[in-house]
């Protein structure tokens, strides 16, 4: 680590020894030391060895507004002034978490008026099992508890969270997934899709639900859970055929549809809400990132008014609740992070004008040497690295292409982030068409140096 200023080495030592990171081979990062990220403005982050980096992915995928926005600041400052904290069991409230309600109420698809507050997004998701399998109980119905989730899927880091998502990793360690879960395979049509045709590919995968609900039986299945676009597996977006699909068997067999807006949520996709863009309309919506665009954390599960109506009916408690679920302060970002988006009607900036910038911009990449496709929709996007485009190759794992492209990318100034040879982009939503032709052409020369470095 020569060559470093004395305060960085100071960090990464303090780092080293005490530090353990969360999805991180953890010796080998103490080896080589981390990068100390430590301010950021706009859609920039900085170094403390002075770097400027364009941040591709809005932090992890929240960062929706950008960084520095003062309103934001202003609303959580003032917020502490008055009331750092309260909780809302035994019967209380507080001005911002009844206000941010309503305000989700509003932006929220119109079926959509109640929402459970939590801390994070994996709390959403285990809210989410003890929920619709309290609500099947209400309905006389307690023996639907399984969960059908997808492979590749992710829905966050705690067990309940882990075992809905269907990373394979994960499930390795620490025994998941816990029982009455189980996985269909991914609609990820350039990995698994071979010779069939995007639409024909989609509709059989949608129809592995039907199977999985055949098998088990209806009476067994509470819900079936997916992200709009799966964000951590790659950005996989499914062919046109699939939601269509999985809302024909989702209401078939009266099974509830929680759509896990943790990425696709605020603006990301051009709608408030993932589902929206798919004009599919869940049972219950499970987001948190974009919320607050990152700067406080805070998640939320919304609930459809039929199963707002089915919890209520019985009466009797919802035994469940997180002491920081809505925190005032995390309302108060909330509050003014949403106020900020409408009023710069962003999200009607990422489906009209920046995102289609950006995906006609993205897609340039697709006659680089080293990419076999791009796709995206509004703010995000992937492209699929390969070492041949016809018959289509990938890289031998033992390159780890996409890591070798990520580490040209964070050299030339541009975070994008590597899934095995998916690299993936999601940007603030406020970047500017400037921005976009340099993340652009900062991912083009990233290409070429990973294409000169894989060919020796
Ligand atoms: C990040 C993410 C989660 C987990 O959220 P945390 O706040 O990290 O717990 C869940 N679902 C999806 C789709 C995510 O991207």
């Amino acid at each position: 680590m020569t060559g470093l200023t004395e305060q960085t080495q100071s960090w990464q030592q303090l780092d080293a020894a005490h530090h353990l990171h969360p999805f991180t081979d953890n010796q080998a990062l103490g080896q080589k030391g981390s990068r100390v990220v430590t301010h950021a403005e706009g859609v920039y982050v900085y170094d403390s060895e002075g770097h400027k980096t364009l941040d591709g992915m809005a932090g992890l995928w929240c960062v929706n507004m950008g960084y520095g926005q003062q309103a934001v600041i202003d609303a959580i400052t003032e917020q502490l002034k008055v009331l750092p904290y309260y909780n809302l069991f035994f019967q209380s409230t507080h001005p911002t978490a009844a206000e941010l309600s309503a305000l989700l109420a509003q932006v929220l698809p119109a079926h959509m008026n109640r929402v459970f507050y939590t801390g994070s997004g994996s709390e959403c998701n285990d809210t989410v099992i003890r929920m619709v399998r309290h609500y099947w109980a209400s309905q006389g119905k307690p023996d639907k508890t399984v969960m059908i989730s997808r492979h590749n899927a992710y829905h966050g880091s705690t067990m309940a969270g882990a075992s809905l998502g269907g990373m394979k990793p994960m499930h390795q360690q620490g025994g998941l997934p816990i029982p009455d879960i189980c996985h269909i395979d991914q609609p990820y049509h350039f990995e698994e899709g071979g010779n069939q045709d995007p639409e024909t590919f989609g509709l059989e995968r949608a129809r592995q639900l039907e199977q999985k609900i055949l098998e088990l039986g209806e009476d067994r299945v509470a819900a079936f859970i997916a992200e709009p676009i799966q964000g951590a597996g790659g950005v996989i977006i499914a062919p046109d055929s699939y939601w269509k699909e999985i809302k024909r068997i989702c209401d078939q067999y009266h099974i509830l549809f929680i759509s896990d807006e943790v990425i696709c949520g605020f603006g990301r996709t051009g709608h408030w809400f993932g589902c929206q863009y798919y004009g599919i309309e869940p049972d219950l919506i499970s987001m948190a990132k974009g919320i607050t665009s990152g700067y406080l954390p805070l998640g939320a599960v919304a609930v459809s008014d039929r199963v707002a109506q089915g919890l209520l009916s019985q009466g009797g408690e919802f035994n469940h609740g997180f002491t920081y679920s809505g925190h005032p302060a995390a309302c108060a970002a909330a509050i003014a992070n949403i106020k900020l988006m409408q009023e710069q009607d962003i999200v009607t900036r990422v489906r009209d004008e920046i995102g289609p910038y950006l995906q006609q911009q993205w897609a340039t990449l697709a006659d680089h040497p080293i990419v076999g496709e791009t796709r995206g929709i509004g703010m995000v996007a992937a492209l699929e690295l390969v070492e041949n485009k016809v018959p289509r190759t990938r890289f031998h794992k033992d390159k780890e292409a996409g890591m070798v492209c990520r580490e040209h990318c964070i050299a030339n100034g541009l975070i994008m982030r590597a899934v095995g040879d998916t690299m993936i982009i999601a940007p603030p939503l406020i970047i500017t068409r400037t921005e976009v032709d340099q993340l652009v052409a900062t991912a083009r020369k990233s290409l070429d140096d990973t294409w000169r470095s894989l060919q020796r």
